[in-house]
């Protein structure tokens, strides 16, 4: 069972228990929908253009449909896995109609990511089932560089936490620049959780410290670390992180019990280079993938959730407190291909 409700999968939208929770749902869906408009229009459009004319899907359309996967940002390898079920399909069903292409799309996309992830949200080894010792927090540390949304994103996971009733302890180890932890404090009391700070310039690893020591002492349900992401400095930034990590780990011996990366979506094959970095530097064991309102790049998501062997934990659709979702592999399949 997942540690916390927040965690937990959105029921499948036609099983809500109450009506507030229809109502949750329902608006969730439709603010997805309109985030993805950009990427689900771009998708279609290219797509009806590669099978106008055509009355059998046959080699041609193939191609037509790899070169529009490809340019959607689901990244070479799920393009060449979709291709190749969609072949398999066409030599049983002979002589299925180009028209019925998007259909078939969407089901074999689904296909394919239930298949390669299984239930994330319930899996084994899935970090946000772990359990700390008794009377310790849960500890998150949030990684990704400057600008994704890693700050916004905690505030967000905070504020679903407080509303949970649970105790939230933020770290500021973004000790760079001063503004980063005046936005941090501005988070921190929107949500209702309590902020562990220094100064700026001081070292994260003891901001990580002082964080995971006081949230120990106040009985804290869960300790969220924020932490810098200078890319031009790969070697110290991946450092710095392994510090902060074997400094945590000296107040909570299995600190922390995930280590969430945050992806910009709508930066498409960026964000998919930077989890193929991160995963390899670092433990990484969640994904979060922000600004996907608006974006023409959300097909990336597909990608990454299907290329990494990490679950796709949170999505991003605007700057707002209630703007993240549980990432749901269906719900975002079919807000794409509707
Ligand atoms: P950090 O440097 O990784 O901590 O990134 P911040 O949390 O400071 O976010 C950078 C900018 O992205 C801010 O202006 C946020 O409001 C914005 N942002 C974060 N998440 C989202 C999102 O899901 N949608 C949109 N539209 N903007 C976002
Ligand atoms: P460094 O080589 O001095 O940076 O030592 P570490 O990498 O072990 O720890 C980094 C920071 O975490 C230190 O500067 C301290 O602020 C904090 N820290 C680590 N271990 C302890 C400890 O046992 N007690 C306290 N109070 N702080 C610690
Ligand atoms: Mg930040």
């Amino acid at each position: 069972m997942a540690l916390f409700d927040i965690f937990r999968k959105n029921k499948a939208a036609d099983t809500p228990d109450t009506p507030a929770e229809k109502e949750k749902l329902e608006a969730e869906k439709k603010k997805l929908d309109a985030g993805l408009e950009k990427t689900r229009t771009g998708i279609f459009s290219r797509l009806s253009r590669a099978v106008a004319g055509r009355s059998r899907v046959d080699e041609g359309v193939l191609d037509e449909l790899e070169e529009v996967l490809i340019s959607s940002d689901v990244g070479v390898e799920t393009t060449v896995e979709i291709i190749r079920r969609i072949e398999a399909r066409v030599a049983r069903d002979k002589y299925m109609d180009a028209a019925e292409l998007q259909t078939i799309l969407r089901e074999e996309i689904a296909g394919l990511l239930e298949e390669r992830g299984g239930d994330p949200h319930f899996a084994q080894d899935d970090p946000q089932n772990a359990q700390p010792a008794p009377g310790m927090p849960y500890v998150l540390m949030v990684v990704g560089v400057n600008g994704v949304g890693k700050t916004t994103t905690i505030g967000k996971i905070a504020a679903k936490l407080v509303r949970e009733g649970k105790k939230v302890w933020i770290g500021a180890a973004d000790t760079f620049r001063a503004a980063a932890i005046d936005q941090l404090q501005v988070w921190a009391d929107r949500a209702g959780a309590t902020l562990i700070k220094q100064q700026m310039g001081s070292d994260p690893a003891s901001v990580a410290y002082d964080t995971l020591s006081s949230a120990v002492a106040a009985g804290a349900d869960v300790a969220i670390i924020d932490t810098a992401g200078r890319l031009h400095n790969k070697v110290g930034l991946m450092a710095e992180l392994s510090k902060i990590r074997n400094v945590m780990a000296k107040v909570i011996p299995d600190a922390p019990h995930e280590v969430m990366l945050v992806l910009d979506g709508s930066t498409g094959q960026n964000a998919f280079e930077q989890a193929k970095q991160f995963t390899a530097a670092t433990a990484v064991n969640s994904l979060a993938i922000t600004k996907l309102d608006g974006t023409a790049k959300g097909g990336v998501v597909i990608g990454i959730s299907e290329r990494f062997r990490v679950p796709v934990r949170w999505i991003g659709v605007g700057e707002g407190v209630d703007d993240l979702q549980v990432f749901d592999r269906k719900a975002f399949v079919d807000a794409l291909f509707a």
